[in-house]
C-alpha cells in the first residue's frame, strides 16, 4: 500500500471479515525494516484503539480474526503471529486447519530448536516457513506446501515483502484486488468491495502471490493435482452472501440450493421464513421455486455474534436466546415452512421452533439447505466432535422429534453438488460424506496442540 498506513486498511478488512472469527484479532506491519504486532482477545472493534496504531506503521500489513479450530480461545493464540527463523523474522495469518502439525512440530522442535509458544497449528506453519529452504519466498513457500497436508490459506509478513498462499486443493478462500497503487488480499472479496478495492481474482490452489517493492509476483506450485476441494460449508454457511467465491456470488448459490430443497421436500404451507441472516436467500430460493410467499418470520439482533462459532457450547445457547425475535403478527395461525442454512450440533433450531410456536404458528415444517453433518470437520470448521453433531447420532425423524417441527427435510448431497458451482470446480464435501480430499487421523482434535494432549 505505497504510502498509505497499510494497518488501517488492514483494520476495516478485518471489520468486514468479523463473521470469519469473533474470538480474538490483530494486526502486524511493516516498514521495510520493522514487524510491530497487536493482537487481543475480542472482536475488531473492541482490540483496536487509535493509540494502538501508532506503532503499526508502515505500508505492508496482514490482519485475521481467530474462531479457533486448533488450540484453544486465548491471547496466546491470538494472530498474527511473530516468528523468527533461518530465513529471517515473520507474522504470519492462517485460515484452514493443518492434520500434520504435531508431527512438523516435533520435527521442527528438534532440528531447528523452535520454542513454540502457542498451541496452534498455525504456528506451525510460521515456523516451517521460517526455516524452509530456498532462494526466494516463492521457492520456500512451495517447499512448505510439500510438508503441509490440510487446508490454509495463509497471508504472512516480512520487513519488506507479503506473501499469500493457498494450498493446492483450494479448501478455504482467498482472493486479491487492486486498492490505488496498492494490493489487498482477503478470505472473501466482500473485505474488497467495504475498502473500496477492485476485485482482480481468486488466488489460484497451490498459488504463491509475493508483493515487494519490485511488484507483484504470483506462481502455482508444479505438481499441484487436478483435484480440487473447495469446502462447500463456505457457500452453504460460513461466507458472507455478498462475497463472490470462485467466481460465484454465494448469496446467487444459496438460491440455487434453496430452490433445490423446495424441490427435494416440497410442502403445502402458507409462507416461507428463514433464519436470519445466513438462511435469508436460501429462503427466498425455496419460495421462488414453491410459489409460496417468502416474508420475514423473525428479526435477528444484530448484537449478537455468529452462534455456531461461539467456542463453548454455553456460550452458544447463551447467544440463540438473545438472538430472535418473533414477528407475531405475520406468524399468527400461519403453516410455516422454516428455512435453516444447516443443522450442527441442533443449538438453535429447538430454540426457533419454540420461539416461532408461541408467537402463533399453526405449523413448521423446517426444510435444511444442507445435507445431515454426519462428520467432523479437521480442515477449519470447529466440527471435530463427532458426539457434538446431531445428525452423526440420530435418524432424521429423531431429529425431527429432538426439534419440535411437524416436518423436516435435509437437502441431498446429489442435489447440493448439482447446483453448486465453481470456477475451480471440485467441492469437499466431508462432513456430509465422510469422503475426506486428504487422508485424516480421525482422532484428531481441537486439543491435540494442548501440553498433556
Ligand atoms: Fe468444509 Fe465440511 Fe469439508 Fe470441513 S468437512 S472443509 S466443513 S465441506
Amino acid at each position: 500500500m505505497p504510502g498509505a498506513e497499510a494497518s488501517r486498511v488492514a483494520f476495516f478488512g478485518l471489520f468486514a471479515l468479523q463473521h470469519r472469527g469473533q474470538e480474538s484479532a490483530g494486526i502486524a506491519a511493516a516498514d521495510g525494516e520493522n514487524i510491530n504486532v497487536h493482537t487481543d482477545m475480542g472482536l475488531v472493534t473492541q482490540i483496536f484503539r487509535e493509540r494502538d496504531f501508532y506503532p503499526l506503521a508502515g505500508e505492508l500489513a496482514i490482519g485475521h480474526t481467530r474462531y479457533s479450530t486448533t488450540g484453544t480461545s486465548q491471547l496466546c493464540n491470538a494472530q498474527p503471529l511473530l516468528v523468527e527463523g533461518q530465513a529471517g523474522r515473520l507474522a504470519l495469518a492462517h485460515n484452514g486447519n493443518v492434520i500434520n502439525a504435531l508431527q512438523l512440530k516435533r520435527q521442527l522442535q528438534e532440528q531447528w530448536n523452535c520454542r513454540f509458544t502457542t498451541t496452534t497449528d498455525s504456528e506451525v506453519i510460521a515456523y516451517q516457513l521460517a526455516n524452509a529452504p530456498g532462494q526466494s519466498w516463492e521457492e520456500r513457500v512451495f517447499y512448505c506446501m510439500r510438508t503441509l497436508e490440510g487446508a490454509f490459506s495463509l497471508v504472512a509478513l516480512t520487513e519488506d515483502t507479503l506473501i499469500a498462499a493457498r494450498d493446492p486443493l483450494g479448501i478455504r478462500p482467498l482472493c486479491m484486488g487492486k486498492l490505488g497503487d496498492g494490493w489487498v488480499i482477503a478470505s472473501e472479496s466482500c473485505a474488497l468491495d467495504h475498502l473500496g478495492a477492485d476485485y482482480a481474482r481468486d488466488i489460484k490452489p497451490g498459488e504463491v502471490v509475493v508483493i515487494d517493492r519490485d511488484g507483484v509476483r504470483a506462481a502455482v506450485r508444479s505438481s499441484v493435482p487436478e483435484r480440487r476441494a473447495m469446502c462447500i460449508f463456505e457457500h452453504i454457511y460460513f461466507a458472507r452472501p455478498d462475497s463472490v467465491l470462485d467466481g460465484t456470488l454465494v448469496y446467487s448459490a444459496r438460491q440455487d440450493m434453496g430452490a433445490q430443497l423446495a424441490r427435494e421436500h416440497p410442502v403445502d404451507a402458507d409462507l416461507v421464513v428463514g433464519i436470519p441472516d445466513s438462511s435469508t436467500a436460501a429462503a427466498v430460493g425455496y419460495a421462488r421455486e414453491s410459489g409460496i410467499p417468502y416474508s420475514d418470520g423473525l428479526i435477528k439482533n444484530r448484537y449478537v455474534g455468529r452462534t455456531f462459532i461461539e467456542p463453548e457450547q454455553r456460550l452458544r445457547d447463551l447467544g440463540v436466546r438473545q438472538k430472535f425475535n418473533p414477528l407475531a403478527e405475520v406468524i399468527q395461525g400461519q403453516r410455516l415452512v422454516v428455512v435453516d442454512d444447516s443443522i450442527v450440533r441442533g443449538t438453535t433450531t429447538p430454540h426457533v421452533i419454540r420461539v416461532l410456536r408461541r408467537a402463533g404458528a399453526k405449523e413448521i415444517h423446517v426444510r435444511v439447505c444442507a445435507p445431515p453433518i454426519k462428520f467432523p470437520c479437521y480442515m477449519g470448521v470447529d466440527m471435530a466432535d463427532q458426539d457434538e453433531l446431531i445428525a452423526a447420532n440420530n435418524t432424521v425423524e429423531e431429529i425431527r422429534a429432538l426439534t419440535g417441527a411437524d416436518s423436516l427435510g435435509f437437502l441431498s448431497v446429489g442435489g447440493l453438488l448439482g447446483v453448486a458451482k465453481g470456477e475451480q470446480g471440485g467441492f469437499c464435501d466431508a462432513c456430509f460424506t465422510g469422503n475426506y480430499p486428504v487422508p485424516v487421523q480421525l482422532q484428531l482434535g481441537k486439543l491435540v496442540m494442548e501440553p498433556g494432549e
